[in-house]
């Protein structure tokens, strides 16, 4: 199956992120939490690449250990940070050796102090000459791009950088996950300026179920996602975990209601390895409002 005919059904198409644990026992937790969401009927399950320090071997492991386990489509996520195009090459090769269907293509973040993303000497600038060399050289994959709703945080203004995602579509990105918003407003005033400016494929929205607040904080400042005073509020009205985790989970619930209802082919959530939360917001709800 093509990436981009997951989103062509009916069904709301949902997919779920997980980034590699650092331990055999967050594997084995990992792995659990993979089979509860499979109940879910996702369409793939995606793996961060080199996020936190994981190494990229890990990426993999990770994604071919959730194919297995769930006979699901995978796709590994993979950055230009610190590879020349040889050893992104490298990667592909081996990633299509272990069974990688899909890759999430990106630039990358610049290393923790500096402000400016650097290249290294052979490697690539920006995620649009990752998409163009896949095509190029490996173009069994199906490959997703990053796009911002509230502007990416180096971005010069909006326009540009919705010129810049443009550019990765052109270059053959198949389909677009966003970062994670909080508030819909910005996910429909970000889809509506991509069909402004000719974009075509497939637009998800990212969803993350945030479980405490001070998480939802430090998650809103690292992606520039800003936190709806009214989520704060009603967050910060008890220090309760349980309560917390509610608020918080009937958010992400309330956003995956109107999301459907406003006919977006899918959604990417951002599980962080756990399956309660996730479990929790879509428990009983119809996928198929489109
Ligand atoms: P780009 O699309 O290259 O854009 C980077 C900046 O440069 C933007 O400001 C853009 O406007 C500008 N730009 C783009 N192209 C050009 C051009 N040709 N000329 C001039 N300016 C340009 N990070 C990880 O480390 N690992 C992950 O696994 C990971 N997964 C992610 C998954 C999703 C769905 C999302 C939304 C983000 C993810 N990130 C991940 C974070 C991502 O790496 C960062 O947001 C990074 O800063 C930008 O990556 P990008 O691919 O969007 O870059």
């Amino acid at each position: 199956m093509t990436l981009a005919s997951h989103y062509q059904s009916s069904r709301c198409a949902i997919s779920f992120e997980l980034f590699p644990p650092k331990t055999e026992s967050g594997i084995e937790a990992m792995l659990n939490n993979v089979e509860r969401l499979r109940s879910f009927d996702p369409a793939f399950f995606t793996c961060t690449y080199g996020a936190g320090g994981s190494t990229q071997d890990s990426t993999l492991d990770v994604v071919e250990k959730v194919k297995k386990l769930t006979g699901l489509p995978v796709a590994s996520h993979l950055t230009c940070v610190g590879s020349t195009v040889d050893q992104l090459a490298a990667f592909l090769q081996e990633a299509h050796r272990r069974g990688v269907d899909y890759l999430v293509a990106l630039r990358g973040d610049p290393p923790k102090g500096s402000a400016q993303f650097e290249a290294v000497e052979g490697g690539l600038r920006y995620a649009n000459e990752l998409v163009a060399m896949i095509r190029e050289n490996f173009n069994h994959f199906g490959i997703a791009v990053a796009g911002y709703p509230e502007v990416h945080q180096e971005a010069v203004d909006a326009k540009t950088d919705l010129d810049n995602l443009k550019r990765k579509v052109d270059a053959g990105a198949d389909v677009i996950i966003t970062q994670l918003f909080y508030d819909n407003a910005d996910f429909y005033r970000f889809r509506d300026d991509c069909v402004a400016a000719g974009i075509t494929v497939p637009i998800i929205p990212g969803v993350l179920p945030v479980t405490n607040f001070k998480q939802a904080e430090r998650i809103a400042a690292m992606c520039k996602a800003a936190i709806p005073k009214s989520l704060a509020e009603s967050m910060n009205q008890n220090d309760d975990a349980d309560y917390q985790f509610n608020v918080g989970v009937e958010h992400a619930r309330l956003q995956t209601i109107d999301l459907i209802s406003n006919q977006v082919p899918g959604i990417h959530y951002y599980v962080l390895n756990k399956s309660e939360a996730a479990e929790k917001l879509l428990d009983g709800l119809e996928l198929a409002a489109h």
